[in-house]
């Protein structure tokens, strides 16, 4: 089964959040939706056709950590997955593959499913080093898990070069990434993220190498994801 997570960002009034869960309830599909809201929000889920995921977690369990929140509490909200490394967070709250593999563990604890982003920015693919950037930033944050931990991790390749900027790569610079990512975590679906569209998931929906997607602006438009569903499932 196709996976498919939405990760809304930082976006939506509590009012919108209302209207578009209304929407989201009317999505068709036979892929596994998993919805990544704001923190705020979590509580107000209430659809029994998608799985709730979280944004962030704390490296943290729960105490004097203020504007943290932890595993613990997430899991209270019956939150299922988590994202982790971002590249949004690895940029703008310099977060290091330290504190994700510190977040991992955490939501392992609380048997919460991490999604964890990798990928490399414009320079790195430049310089060739796409590969390299991507397999560290796997082995660090999955140090000192166990087997079946590392099994279940749900990892998302995501080219910061092509998150919200409309760019993708070729089939050929996807396919030879998972590769290199299965290689070393065979078990492990792998996703794609990056300007995944309903106009472009025609061709990426031919590279069977990819289990799945992590949309960012896509998923607030309920009507284009349906499109983007109906296409990816033909
Ligand atoms: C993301 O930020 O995870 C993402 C995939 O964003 P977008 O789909 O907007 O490129």
């Amino acid at each position: 089964m196709m996976i498919v997570a939405l990760n809304n960002k930082c976006n939506l009034t509590k009012k919108e959040f209302r209207e578009y869960q209304i929407k989201l309830q009317e999505v068709k599909t036979t892929s596994k939706l998993i919805l990544c809201p704001s923190f705020l929000y979590l509580d107000q889920f209430n659809l029994t056709n998608i799985k709730l995921g979280a944004q962030n977690v704390s490296t943290t369990d729960c105490g004097a950590y203020t504007g943290e929140v932890s595993a613990k509490q997430l899991k209270e909200e019956n939150v299922d997955y988590c994202i982790v490394g971002h590249s949004e967070r690895r940029e703008y709250q310099q977060e290091k593959n330290e504190e994700i593999n510190e977040k991992i563990k955490r939501l392992f604890s609380y048997q919460i499913t991490p999604i964890l982003c990798v990928g490399e920015k414009r320079s790195e693919r430049e310089e060739g080093l796409e590969k390299q950037v991507v397999l560290k930033e796997l082995t660090m944050a999955t140090k000192d898990l166990t087997e079946e931990e590392k099994g279940k991790v749900i990892i998302a390749y995501e080219p910061i070069w092509s998150i919200g900027t409309g760019l993708i790569p070729t089939a050929e610079q996807i396919i030879e990434i998972i590769h290199t990512i299965k290689e070393m975590f065979p078990q492990n679906k792998v996703l794609y993220g990056g300007s995944a569209n309903e106009e472009n998931i025609d061709t990426l929906k031919e590279i069977s190498e990819i289990d799945g997607y992590l949309l960012g602006g896509l998923s607030l438009k309920p009507e284009k994801l349906q499109i983007f569903l109906e296409k990816l499932e033909k």
